[in-house]
């Protein structure tokens, strides 16, 4: 296939990186729109151009978008913490709600062919039949889950009344690194179990705070889908693809679940080291079990290759050891 030229935003995230990734090794053209306030310039491959920039500033958009050779956008940046939307839900709508109205609009007036949406498994809320499956109703319970619900449904009236072919991804427990080492995941402040878990086991955190033994499960911990940041990357290329035959919603994860105690034997067993932990009450919000049913993601052709959690999370350690302060402090 020829290359292609895309415009990423969020793309020096954590997932928009690893797409960026994904398009550079097909040797696609990428422009990433990054504030950096919560991506790394560091993530980014070279050859890739970076402009500095907020979704909602729409007259970079238009300078960006202007000479018309953009074949589609992939759209990654926006808050992403449940916890933290709940304690300040009109950010999340203007930030994550709010920006994708100027993006879909800036989309349409360059003729853009196709948007791909980083969405979550966030929009089902507390969906009583688990596996979740694509057609399950969304109910989101927090307003990061309905920020996201909020752009799916404008993309599918954009659609209706406009035709802007558009795939929203809803990720289940996005986690692991690039297995080339490229590319690792570096939130700040973290608040994602295997990357604490494993700076907890390396001695570089305080113990880890288990939330919740009292949990409906096998174990009495929550049950999470881990899906590999890669396998992420590669479906967003795969629905891009797929656009001219109508929009998609897809879950994406594995179809497995793991508790989080075995995801510290995991983490132990990787390290060769203890995981300290501390006992601590259920965080607010966490579901019991989370696990995707990805039935459209599949007959579209995708498969996730590093779904083991041994490779999840061996490749996240790999990163973080070499990489002991993230981006910028290797
Ligand atoms: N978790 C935990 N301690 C932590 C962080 C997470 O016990 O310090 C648990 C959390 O309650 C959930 C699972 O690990 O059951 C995955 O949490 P994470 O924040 O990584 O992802 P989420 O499921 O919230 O998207």
């Amino acid at each position: 296939m020829t290359a292609r030229r895309f415009l990423v935003t969020g793309g020096a995230g954590y997932v928009g990186s690893h797409c960026v990734l994904a398009l550079r090794d097909r040797g696609d053209e990428v422009t990433v729109l990054d504030d950096l306030t919560s991506g790394h310039a560091a993530a980014l491959p070279p050859g890739v151009r970076l402009v500095e920039a907020q979704v909602e500033d729409a007259a970079t958009l238009d300078a960006v978008l202007a000479d018309g050779s953009f074949h589609g956008v992939f759209h990654f940046a926006a808050l992403s913490q449940v916890g933290e939307s709940m304690a300040e839900p009109l950010r999340y709508f203007a930030r994550n709600t709010g920006a994708a109205i100027t993006l879909i609009e800036a989309c349409r007036r360059h003729g853009i062919g196709g948007l791909v949406l980083s969405s979550t498994a966030a929009v089902y809320g507390e969906a009583a039949a688990q596996p979740i499956a694509e057609d399950t109703r969304p109910n989101p319970s927090s307003p990061y889950g309905e920020s996201k619900r909020a752009v799916e449904a404008m993309l599918h009236w954009a659609w209706t009344a406009h035709r802007l072919p558009y795939a929203a991804l809803r990720y289940f427990n996005a986690a692991g690194a690039d297995p080339g080492g490229r590319a690792g995941e570096d939130h700040r402040p973290e608040t994602h179990l295997i990357p604490l878990a494993i700076d907890a086991a390396l001695g570089r955190r305080p113990p880890l705070r288990l939330f919740g033994t009292d949990w409906p499960t096998e174990d009495g911990t929550c049950i999470r889908d881990y899906v590999h940041v890669t396998d992420l990357a590669a479906a967003h290329l795969i629905a891009f693809d797929r656009l001219a035959g109508g929009p998609v919603t897809w879950n994406l994860g594995t179809g497995h679940g793991h508790s989080v105690r075995s995801v510290l034997a995991e983490v132990e067993r990787a390290a060769g080291r203890p995981v300290p932990v501390e006992l601590a009450p259920r965080r607010p919000g966490d579901p019991a079990r989370l696990v995707a049913a990805s039935a459209r993601a599949q007959a579209a052709g995708w498969r996730p290759r590093h779904a083991a959690l041994a490779e999840i999370v061996s490749t996240a350690l790999d990163w973080r050891r070499s990489h002991p302060g993230g981006y910028g402090q290797c």
